[in-house]
């Protein structure tokens, strides 16, 4: 049609956006601009896109990049109550790329002499991007660990799954998904919790609706009464917060009447004792004041669940944002291996991943406490076989975890972290209590950050640095199932920005690393593998088994192959643990879940709960999707969500302009009514720096994921003229 005329070039590759890992084709008009998207055939998408995938792409070629490197101005102050979308002319001046990367150079290594004279730890740290390749998580790590001598070295993991992943190595020795999302067409019960994936994997949604549609039922536990309740078996809207107390009892149930699988609980787990001492008080006429959930309803789940031929658990940021996330895990976790439901297809646990390649960043080693493919840092011959490949003098990297997303931004607030590289996120809109994250960033000595936009962060830095689109490189992402597929350079990148990759290849050669992969300023790849881009690849592969069957080469001939995958026979396994954990004696170990509160609970200054997430519409903190014209429009401007009983006892109509405050902030904003929120609990969207919701969020911590309580925390609501 139309369309197919106007297109020149037509690039298969991967949606940007979420974990689902859509595959996609970009159809390249003459102007090396993309004309429209397509979905194709790729494992977790069969031809199908959201709206996101379909329509946000001319971010890309918004007049807003950045084109050329930036050298903040002496006389441009970092003013951190002021970074909404600022002109850059005010604040910065341009440079080439040789001054840009001198001076970000030199200001990690002015940072590193001063301390190193002082005896001191290192202080640098760097935020690496899950938004990146594979590779370009790899290199940003490999530089932190390298070139700065530390593992503070995080990501937005930290602000996703962080607890999940806690809980998960603890109790089973890895953190994988262990099934496909499309494993919901096996399963004979889904249990969805604290997840929207209608806005968040909506890709992933409709394979629910139609497992549902075949059969399957579907047992949607969250709060918010959200869109996928119209398909659910049953919906169980129970108290925010309050999620142990629900699971908990759930268990209490499969225990007490005997509908474990005692068989497999035997040959595969360890101390189904102390579990089922722990659940014996948590009967559900104890929990249903706690959650909210009629006993009788939760016995209901509890036998279905249990007794399902096969049931699936899927779990989203309901459960692993807050300070108790990794109980809400280990609840989880329990209930799939006293049932013996996990191992086979359409069981086990799915942990939604958020951001396209989180999965992917996380086994490249962009995490303070583990090497790739999860080798903790305090393992010698891990260390051993990392510092031999990357040519380093034995016992160069250091034996103990770096710090976390939030316990560096803490670091940097009191000065004993002096300079960062970010490169792709923007924590002074993700990170909670933004005010306390944007005067830590603003009281750096030397940032620089690496984006596509002039974002929040990148207002803060002394030197930006900026980098190509995702449709603009090539590399390898890994999906929330765990398949990692080839992301493809469709069309070229606007001025000067360069990729990524070749950014930090750049800094590391500044910083005395004798690297020389010869990676493509403008983002493009080969498939031998050979060099550049492969060839970080390749030299990935060699420390991680999870992909060592997985060739670069053979990356570009299938385009899409999931992990485990040993050698390159070997097809890939969609479903892990089917015989065991990677634990002793192959065993996973049951943790009793707590029933911690909130860190914040609702008093009469702040009487009501605050729910931060995400929209159909706008991606994280909406650096890409404000920038798309499509998704702006439908979503053009920030909203409260409220119960309409709620917001009539606020005298709140839709639309109204309310007024948000917590003990840590204030924002404006209008009012949209819902029916699905419970009442006394407001809903924000983090995507809008004109109302930045982390401005009221909580920072307190999960103690083991170091996550924080994005999901909960106590605010005031009312209308915004009764100032
Ligand atoms: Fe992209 Fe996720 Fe939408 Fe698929 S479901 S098109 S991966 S945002």
């Amino acid at each position: 049609g139309a369309f197919a005329q106007a297109s020149l070039k037509q690039v298969d590759s991967v949606c940007p956006f979420c974990g689902v890992g859509c595959q996609l084709r970009y159809h390249v008009d003459q102007n090396d601009r993309i004309a429209h998207v397509e979905g194709i055939d790729g494992p977790a998408n069969e031809g199908r896109l959201c709206v996101k995938g379909r329509f946000g792409f001319d971010y890309a070629h918004s007049p807003e990049r950045l084109t050329r490197p930036l050298i903040r101005r002496a006389d441009a102050p970092k003013d951190p109550t002021a970074i909404e979308r600022r002109d850059w002319k005010e604040l910065f001046r341009e440079a080439s790329w040789d001054e840009a990367l001198d001076a970000a150079a030199a200001g990690f290594r002015a940072a590193l002499t001063a301390t190193a004279a002082r005896g001191r730890a290192s202080p640098v740290a760097g935020f690496g991007s899950a938004k990146g390749t594979n590779e370009e998580a790899y290199l940003f790590q490999k530089l932190v660990r390298t070139a700065f001598g530390t593992h503070n070295v995080d990501h937005c993991t930290r602000l996703c799954h962080a607890s999940s992943v806690a809980a998960l190595m603890e109790g089973l020795g890895s953190a994988v998904v262990s099934n496909p999302l499309r494993d919901v067409a096996h399963a004979d019960l889904v249990l969805l919790i604290g997840a929207n994936p209608a806005q968040n994997h909506p890709v992933g949604a409709t394979w629910i609706k139609n497992a549902v549609r075949a059969g399957t039922r579907l047992v949607l536990a969250d709060p918010r009464r959200t869109e996928l309740a119209r398909h659910a078996w049953r919906y169980l809207g129970f108290a925010p917060g309050s999620d142990v107390a629900l699971l908990n009892a759930m268990l209490q149930v499969i225990v007490s009447e005997g509908l474990t699988d005692p068989a497999y609980v035997a040959a595969h787990t360890r101390d189904f004792d102390t579990i089922k001492a722990h659940v014996a008080a948590f009967t559900p006429e104890a929990m249903a004041p706690v959650c909210g959930i009629e006993p009788e309803v939760i016995r209901e789940v509890a036998r279905a669940f249990a007794t399902a031929k096969s049931a699936m658990i899927l779990w989203g940021m309901g459960v692993s944002q807050h300070a108790h996330g990794t109980e809400n895990a280990r609840a989880l976790i329990a209930l799939s291996l006293i049932t013996g439901q996990i191992g086979r297809p359409g069981t086990g646990l799915h942990p939604l991943r958020g951001q396209n390649n989180v999965q992917g960043a996380s086994d490249a080693g962009l995490i303070p406490m583990v090497l790739p493919d999860y080798a903790r840092v305090g393992d010698v011959a891990a260390r051993e076989r990392a510092e031999a490949l990357w040519h380093l003098a034995p016992g160069t990297l250091g034996t103990e975890p770096g710090l976390t997303v939030v316990e560096i931004i803490d670091a940097a607030y009191r000065g004993d972290i002096t300079a960062m590289l970010i490169q792709g996120e923007n924590p002074a809109m993700s990170d909670p209590d933004a005010t306390h994250a944007r005067e830590a960033l603003a009281g750096l000595g030397h940032l620089v950050v690496q984006d596509i936009f002039l974002t929040e962060t990148a207002a803060l830095a002394d030197v930006v640095l900026p980098a190509t689109a995702w449709p603009e490189k090539t590399g390898s992402v890994t999906n929330t199932d765990r398949c990692v597929q080839l992301g493809r350079k469709a069309v070229g990148s606007p001025g000067e920005a360069r990729a990524d990759a070749w950014i930090t290849e750049q800094l590391a050669v500044r910083l005395g690393l004798g690297w020389g992969y010869g990676i493509a300023a403008d983002g493009s790849g080969s498939g031998d593998g050979a060099q550049g881009i492969g060839a970080v690849y390749e030299e990935m592969r060699a420390l991680m088994p999870s992909i060592s069957g997985l060739s670069w080469p053979r990356l570009w001939r299938e385009g899409a192959v999931t992990y485990p995958v040993r050698d390159e026979q070997d097809p890939g396994q969609p479903v892990v643990f089917t015989d065991g954990f990677p634990m002793p004696e192959g065993r996973a170990r049951l943790v009793p879940a707590a029933l911690v509160p909130p860190a914040e609970e609702p008093d009469a200054q702040y009487p009501l709960v605050l729910i931060t997430g995400r929209q159909l519409e706008h991606w994280h903190t909406g650096s890409m999707t404000r920038r798309s014209q499509v998704l702006d429009a439908i979503e053009p401007s920030p909203v409260v969500s409220l119960h309409p009983a709620t917001a009539e006892r606020l005298g709140l109509r839709a639309g109204a302009l309310a007024r948000v405050s917590s003990r840590r902030g204030a924002i404006a904003l209008p009012v949209r009514i819902d029916d699905g929120m419970p009442p006394d609990t407001a809903f924000i969207p983090f995507a809008y720096a004109e109302a930045a919701a982390n401005l009221l969020t909580n920072p307190a911590l999960d103690p083991l994921g170091k996550i924080a309580e994005l999901k909960y925390c106590a605010v005031d609501v009312r209308p915004a003229a009764a100032e």
